[in-house]
C-alpha cells in the first residue's frame, strides 16, 4: 500500500516576477527551481509517490524540469492554488488512496530531507502538521503609507510547506471548502475542524516569489557551498556482439561489451565519480551485480540515481569530464551525441559535460582491443549547511 505521497503544487503563473517563465521554472544555479523541489521528494526514502500539479501551458517546461526524476505524470491545476490542490487530491482518490500526503509549494526548492522527516514523524500522531517560524519583526498595520496600529505579535507564526495531513481528512476538508479562497492547506484543515500541529520550520525554506528571492536563493547556494571532486574508473571486456553502449548511446561495432547491466563503461565511470564526490560508496554497493533486477539495466538509471542523491542534498553537478580509452570503435564521430545524451540524462546543460577519447597506442589490454576503459572526474558543489 502506498503510504506517503508528496503533492508538489506548481500550477501558479508567478505574476509577481519579471520575465515570461513562471517562477517555478526559472533557473537557479543551473537547475530550475521546480527540478530542485521535485528532487528533494523524489530522492526521499519515505516518500512513495511524487505527484506534480502543473499548469497545462507549462507542459514542455515541466518535461525538462522533471526529466529523469522519479515523479509521476503531472496533474493539471485549477484557477487557484486551492483548486489545484483539490485536483491533485482527487487524482489520488481515484488510485488506491495513500495514508498521508505532504502538500508542498513547487517554488520552495530548499526543503530538506530532515524537514520532511520531522513532518512525517510528527504526523504519526497528528492529523495535520505544518512547519512554522517565529515572527521577529514588529508588526504594523499600515494604510496608504501611514501606520494605523502596532499589532501584538505574541502567538503569531509564519507558516511554510510541506504541510502534512492524513489523506482522508484533507481530501474531505478540501472538498467541503472548495472555492473559499483559503491561502494554505492548513487553513482548509482548520476551517474543517482539524487540529493543526506545528513543528519548527527552516528560515532558508523560502518561497521564490519575487526576483529578489531568486537572487537571494542563488547567493545562499553559493555562500553555503563547497566544491568537491570525485573520480571514477571502469573497464568492460569485449564479447561477441554488433554494437557497444557507450555514454548512453549505441555505437555499431564488430563486438559488444560484457557486463551484468548494459555494460556502459562510460556511464559507470561517471556514476562512480559522482558517488565518490558524495562520499557514498560505489556503483557496486548501490546496484549490486548479484541483484537480478539490474540484469541488462540501462546504466542511465545508475547515473540518474547518483545525480538525484546529489540534488536531494541540495548539491549541483558543476562539471563532468569523461575520457574513453579504446582503439575502436572511433569515438570522435559520436562525441557530440554522447555529450548531449549525458546532459539529457542529468537534465543539465551540455556545456557542463566534456567527452574525450584516447587510445593507448596499441599497448595494454585496450591496445590489444580486449575491452574499453573509461575514467571520469566530476566537480560538484554541495551545501555545508
Ligand atoms: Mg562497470
Amino acid at each position: 500500500m502506498t503510504k506517503t505521497v508528496a503533492l508538489v503544487v506548481a500550477a501558479g503563473r508567478g505574476t509577481r516576477m519579471s520575465g515570461d517563465v513562471p517562477k517555478q521554472y526559472r533557473m537557479l544555479a543551473g537547475q530550475s527551481v521546480l527540478r530542485r523541489t521535485l528532487s528533494s521528494f523524489a530522492s526521499h526514502p519515505k516518500i512513495d509517490r511524487v505527484i506534480p500539479v502543473i499548469h497545462r501551458d507549462d507542459t514542455p517546461d515541466f518535461a525538462a524540469a522533471s526529466a529523469g526524476l522519479a515523479v509521476e505524470p503531472p496533474v493539471y491545476g485549477g484557477d487557484t492554488r486551492q483548486a489545484s490542490v483539490l485536483n491533485g487530491l482527487e487524482h489520488l482518490a481515484r488510485s488506491p488512496a495513500p495514508a498521508r500526503v505532504l502538500i508542498h509549494d513547487g517554488a520552495r526548492p530548499f526543503v530538506t530531507v530532515k524537514m520532511i522527516d520531522y513532518i512525517l514523524e510528527a504526523l504519526s500522531d497528528a492529523d495535520a502538521v505544518i512547519p512554522v517560524l517565529d515572527v521577529h519583526d514588529t508588526l504594523k498595520r499600515s494604510d496608504a503609507g501611514i501606520v494605523s496600529d502596532t499589532v501584538d505579535r505574541s502567538g503569531l507564526v509564519r507558516a511554510q510547506t510541506p504541510q502534512g495531513f492524513g489523506f482522508p481528512g484533507i481530501l474531505e476538508a478540501h472538498r467541503e471548502l472548495a472555492g473559499k479562497a483559503l491561502t494554505d492547506d492548513a487553513a482548509v484543515a482548520e476551517a474543517h475542524g482539524m487540529t493543526v500541529t506545528t513543528v519548527p520550520g527552516l528560515e532558508e525554506n523560502i518561497k521564490i516569489t519575487r526576483d529578489e528571492d531568486l537572487e537571494r536563493a542563488s547567493f545562499w547556494l553559493q555562500a553555503s557551498n563547497e566544491t568537491r571532486v570525485g573520480s571514477g574508473f571502469d573497464v568492460h571486456r569485449f564479447e561477441p556482439g554488433a554494437s557497444v553502449r557507450l555514454g548512453g548511446i549505441d555505437i555499431p561495432h564488430e563486438q559488444g561489451l560484457a557486463g551484468h547491466s548494459d555494460a556502459d563503461v562510460a556511464l559507470h565511470a561517471l556514476t562512480d565519480a559522482l558517488l565518490g564526490a558524495l562520499g557514498d560508496g560505489d556503483i557496486g554497493s548501490h546496484f549490486p551485480p548479484s541483484d537480478p533486477q539490474w540484469r541488462g539495466a540501462d546504466s542511465a538509471l545508475f547515473l540518474q540515481h547518483a545525480h538525484n542523491m546529489l540534488v536531494g542534498c541540495g548539491g549541483t553537478l558543476t562539471h563532468a569530464d569523461l575520457t574513453i580509452i579504446c582503439e575502436a570503435p572511433k569515438i570522435g564521430p559520436h562525441r557530440d551525441a554522447i555529450r548531449t545524451r549525458i546532459a539529457d540524462i542529468l537534465g543539465i546543460s551540455s556545456e557542463r559535460i566534456s567527452v574525450k577519447a584516447t587510445t593507448t597506442e596499441g599497448l595494454g589490454f585496450t591496445g590489444r582491443s580486449e575491452g574499453i576503459a573509461a575514467q571520469a572526474t566530476v566537480t560538484i558543489s554541495v551545501s555545508t549547511r
